[in-house]
């Protein structure tokens, strides 16, 4: 592999700097042929990076980590993590980098990460590649989750790396450029905690509030108000999840960010019909992640850690469990709050919070009950609030009880132009995602750009788009996604 200084582009090197035991330098695998199938511009300059490099040899060197910038120190992330209730104490990168940092527009640190690298110390029994289908997905589904106004981590490109990878089939391989506020997980602090090293958890905590929650720094007990900003950045996060219909799919410790951030997108999918237990990912047999119990994971995730962090918590270990617990109990009401306020937009309502979620949860039961499109049936109750309830009420076979519903809501003057705003009319829906993977893979990268146009404006309805806001045909069945990416 060639290792030179790329011109344009400089990268520091904070995290393998300032924690210098969480990770281990590595390089990316070398990538015979590098094709550059997605590059999100509009990312790029966000960033100061410059989209005509990146398109170059060079750039695309600097994209798969294959061209080192100057400043750089890529390491291999090291986590633990419980993995569907069962605890991993090394996971940590098995393919993927943390390449460097750059500096965003509002002075804070910006992680430029790869996922597909090569095998790593942290491998384990995995080839340390990625497939292009995966890739893409993630480039999809969380530049949506971006545009639909959720805090995730983003997507800079992907590159087919020309290296067949195998799994089920042998499948053409490529490398994600991913870009986020940090890849400090729970996952992180359960490493760190496990090593018994408590100066390495302090400095690993006080990392995660400098990079993430400076106020807390101001804080009498600056762990404790780290804790309180995790449980409430992810309380918002997770209703934001439910208030949109997406269900994360593998909530594992080390896939919840400490910044609040979505991470890893593996078998993740919106819901079609509205149904509470909905699970597409196929290794999660016992619904775990199920969406309705997406709440009560992350408040499982948020209690480990909250163990992690009891030694920073109080010199006082009975002292240090109370305090966490009652940070933890937290949880429940601030995410109902969230979820409360968020439900009362969607219905484009002013009154009271607590009056919305009872109206909310009435019209969910019937959009269980009549199996009824959750996007598309409220992007068409604002037609409602507008005077014409026909294309609301065509979701319905049995009308009666729904016009009850109606005559409620209603009845509380709703604002149609504020439903608009937050109710979106694109999502990457199961079978889009699918047809423009699929595409992809054979080359044509056509239905891959008609997606990511539809469903990176969700909110503003376009002429020309009217089969990105339908729902799944009938034959599309019952979707599985996997996990073995
Ligand atoms: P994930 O399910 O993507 O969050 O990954 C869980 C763990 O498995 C992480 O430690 C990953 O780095 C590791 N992993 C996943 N796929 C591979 C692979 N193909 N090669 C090496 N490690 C992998
Ligand atoms: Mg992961």
């Amino acid at each position: 592999m060639s290792v030179s200084t790329a011109p344009a582009i400089t990268l520091d090197n904070h995290f393998a700097r300032h924690l210098p035991e969480m990770g281990v330098a590595w390089q990316a695998a070398d990538v015979p042929e590098a094709e550059l199938l997605v590059l999100n511009e509009q990312l790029a300059a966000e960033l100061g990076l410059d989209s005509g490099y990146l398109r170059t040899p060079d750039g695309a060197g600097l994209l798969t980590g294959n061209l080192v910038p100057a400043g750089a120190t890529p390491v291999a992330q090291a986590y633990a993590g419980h993995q569907f209730g069962g605890y991993s104490p090394r996971l940590g990168d098995g393919r993927a980098l943390l390449l460097g940092e750059v500096a965003d527009s509002d002075g804070g640190l910006r992680d430029i990460h790869l996922k597909g690298s090569g095998r790593t110390p942290f491998a384990r029994g995995g080839d340390g590649l990625a497939a292009i289908g995966p890739m893409l997905r993630e480039y999809i589904v969380s530049e949506a989750m971006h545009a639909l106004r959720i805090p995730t981590t983003r997507s800079l490109a992907v590159v087919a790396t020309g290296r067949p990878v195998q799994r089920e089939e042998l499948l053409p391989g490529a490398l994600l450029t991913r870009v986020a506020a940090s890849h400090l997980r729970v996952g992180t602090f359960q490493y760190a905690r496990a090593t018994g090293d408590i100066e390495l958890l302090r400095q690993v905590a006080d990392y995660a509030i400098d990079r993430h929650y400076s106020e807390a720094a101001q804080a009498p007990n600056r762990y404790l108000a780290l804790l309180e900003s995790v449980i409430s950045a992810q309380a918002s996060l997770v209703a934001q999840w439910m208030l949109v219909g997406f269900v994360h799919g593998v909530m594992n410790t080390d896939n919840m960010t400490i910044s609040g951030e979505t991470i890893d997108y593996g078998p993740c999918a919106f819901i079609d019909a509205f149904n509470p237990s909905a699970v597409y990912s196929s290794i999660d047999t016992m619904g775990r992640y199920a969406y309705a119990n997406q709440p009560a994971a992350a408040h499982w995730n948020l209690t480990r850690f909250a163990e992690a962090l009891l030694p920073l918590l109080d010199e006082n270990q009975d002292e240090a469990v109370m305090l966490a617990e009652e940070a933890i109990g937290t949880f429940p009401s601030q995410y109902s709050a969230e979820w409360s306020a968020g439900m009362r937009i969607k219905l484009g309502l002013e009154n009271d919070d607590d009056d919305a979620a009872t109206l909310a949860g009435k019209l969910l039961t019937l959009l269980e009950e009549s199996q009824v499109d959750y996007t598309s049936f409220l992007r068409s109750l604002s037609t409602a609030a507008r005077g014409n309830a026909e294309p609301a009420r065509d979701f319905f076979t049995d009308t009666a009880r729904f016009d009850a519903w109606l005559g409620e809501w209603l009845a509380l003057k709703p604002s149609a132009e504020a439903m608009d705003r937050v109710n979106p009319i694109y999502i990457p829906r199961n079978h889009l995602v699918e047809e423009a993977l699929a595409a992809a893979v054979d080359g044509d990268l056509e239905p891959l750009g008609n997606l990511l146009a539809a469903v990176t404006a969700p909110f503003e309805e376009r002429e020309g788009f009217e089969r990105y806001a339908a729902g799944a045909p009938d034959d599309f069945g019952s979707y599985r996604t996997f996990c073995g990416t």
